[in-house]
């Protein structure tokens, strides 16, 4: 089944909401709350909301949930917009935010206290969790529940003046003490907050609770179908309820889903957070990082990342997806986009010794796309290949170059390893070595035939450049499960390199432009590092899954 059509739950629910016309056209959110960089569980969602509207012709909003000042900046407004622009998406309209619509809560707030459905309480926040009750335990009246609406509108008129100390006094809806949902139990709705807004400067000294806040905006803005994650399936109850007792001009429906969970992955912003802030990492947008921004700089194509979050399908269940599932979505893309090229990590010097002139091959840029076109490679008397890929003596198994053996310079000759220097600790510094004539491209006449093909890249020619090899930034499978985070990263998670050579041509690499380095691995050239002068590039993803196992 293509994945396009793959079928689950929202698109069955949504379907039958458009067969019955109880709606005429969908429309979706992604609500961020702008408290950090979003993450790959985001970008779950974000598929999600937007690719639900994409397919069935309808619109998606991007929201920001802005109502809790002291944790949000500018700086991730901005990230969060470049990030959703990124993976392929576009809003409809101009960019929301819950804070535009703070006059409107204010009235809505003031409705339920005139109708008796809301009360300002000063109970202390300890007083308040005491008298919430439990699980198993009702909860119990707050002696100021019987307020007068009019006493209650003169103490909130009061609060939203900028009254009263931050947490004197709250704003609560009057619903049930003894529910045995807590989320019903007299929930906040305003709390004093003498915190500046990035948005609304310092209006406003009362901010509203997320659970006073998420279904108004979506009622404002006409949203169909609030699809949201399993946490606030409790909560539902509660949007429901502000909806019959408001005047709202549109009512919603909130519907949810699991969260997107992949393993050796931290998807709580809080953690991300907390590797940033002690220097774990290099930042948000570091390779290393699970952030949209992380798998962008480290080469992931917004594409792969896109037909990952459809091919995990969307369900009511938790679980943990294996991290190799995205990977794997990143190699199939690659493997069939990413133009190839040559890069020695750890260089040995080859001498050609019956080459003269520089030659320029033409190489093909992909072995199966032809449409990727051609480079030109120079090869000159003395190329530079990997040290791994010579060694004097070997047995069979070993396809590479060996003394009295031949091997092929990929999209180049047949060479014969002649002899070899050595340094004073008895290493290898340099082979000399003879190519076969008429090898271009043809077997040698003689019949002896290479024993494999090795990458290489011209000595006089090739370039230096720094390479940042990157492996699993944690080295358990739930980080988030242990009790300090910072104890199970990986502490070998970056290696850089600064020896590689690479070959001419990519050096003009455009910046996030991803290569296969041929039998090295998808390398990108650093969105913000890499330059002609300076080449650097990122590990993107190796050519084989080989975490966990042994090198041989
Ligand atoms: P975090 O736990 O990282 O702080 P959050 O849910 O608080 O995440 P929001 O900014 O509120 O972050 O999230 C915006 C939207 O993305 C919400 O609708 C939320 O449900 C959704 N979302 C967040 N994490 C995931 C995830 N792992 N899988 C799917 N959707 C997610
Ligand atoms: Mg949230």
């Amino acid at each position: 089944m293509s994945s396009e059509l793959r079928s689950n739950f929202l698109r069955s629910q949504i379907q039958a909401d458009l067969k019955q016309g109880n709606v005429n056209e969908l429309v979706t959110r992604f609500p961020p709350e702008p408290n950090g960089y979003l993450h790959i569980g985001h970008a779950k969602s974000i598929t999600v909301n937007f690719g639900l509207a994409e397919q069935f012709g309808g619109r998606c909003h991007l929201r920001f949930d802005d109502t809790n000042p002291e944790k949000e900046s500018q700086e991730y407004i901005d990230s969060i917009q470049e990030d959703v622009q990124w993976l392929g998406f576009r809003w409809s309209g101009d960019v929301r935010y819950a804070s535009s619509y703070f006059q409107q809560f204010y009235e809505w707030a003031l409705h339920l206290i005139d109708a008796g459905l809301a009360y300002v309480c000063d109970l202390t926040v300890e007083e308040a969790r005491d008298y919430r009750g439990s699980l198993t335990e009702p909860g119990r009246n707050s002696p100021y529940r019987e307020r007068s609406p009019v006493e209650n509108r003169d103490l909130f008129e009061q609060m939203r003046a900028g009254a009263f100390e931050d947490g004197a006094r709250v704003l609560r809806a009057k619903i049930d003490m003894a529910s045995p949902n807590i989320n019903l139990r007299d929930p906040i709705l305003y709390r004093v907050r003498h915190a500046h807004h990035h948005q609304t400067g310092d209006a406003w000294p009362i901010y509203p609770t997320y659970d006073f806040a998420h279904g108004q905006e979506d009622a404002i803005e006409g949203i169909t179908h609030s699809i949201c994650t399993l946490e606030f399936e409790d909560h539902r109850p509660l949007y429901e309820w502000f909806l019959d007792k408001l005047p709202v001009p549109h009512r919603p429906r909130q519907i949810e889903f699991a969260r997107l969970n992949t393993s050796y992955t931290v998807t709580s912003k809080r953690i991300l957070k907390q590797l940033v802030d002690s220097g774990t990492v290099a930042g948000w947008d570091d390779p290393r990082m699970p952030t949209i921004a992380g798998l962008r700089r480290r080469g992931y194509p917004a594409a792969a990342i896109r037909h990952f979050c459809e091919e995990v399908g969307t369900s009511r269940s938790d679980s943990v997806v294996d991290v190799a599932m995205l990977e794997s979505a990143v190699r199939d893309h690659l493997n069939h986009h990413a133009p190839r090229a040559m890069c020695v990590m750890d260089p040995l010097k080859v001498v050609l010794t019956n080459v003269e002139a520089e030659e320029q091959l033409t190489l093909a840029n992909h072995p199966s796309d032809a449409s990727q076109g051609t480079r030109l490679v120079p090869f000159s008397s003395e190329v530079w290949i990997d040290k791994e890929d010579f060694r004097e003596e070997a047995n069979k198994k070993y396809k590479r170059l060996v003394l009295g053996k031949r091997v092929r310079l990929r999209g180049a000759y047949v060479i014969e390893a002649d002899s070899c220097d050595h340094n004073e600790r008895g290493e290898v510094e340099c082979v000399y070595a003879r190519i076969i004539p008429k090898t271009l491209g043809e077997d040698p006449e003689d019949g002896v035939k290479p024993k494999g093909v090795i990458h290489w890249v011209s000595a006089p020619a090739g370039v230096k450049a720094t390479i940042r090899h990157y492996d699993r930034l944690f080295t358990v499978p739930n980080p988030a499960k242990s009790d300090d985070v910072l104890s199970v990263v990986n502490a070998a998670s970056l290696r850089e390199i600064h020896s590689a050579v690479i070959e001419p041509a990519l050096v003009n690499a455009a910046s996030e432009a991803v290569f296969q380095f041929e039998r090295e691995g998808y390398f990108v050239a650093d969105r913000y590092d890499h330059s002609a002068a300076r080449p650097v590039f990122n590990l993107t993803i190796g050519l084989r899954d080989v975490w966990g196992q042994q090198g041989d």
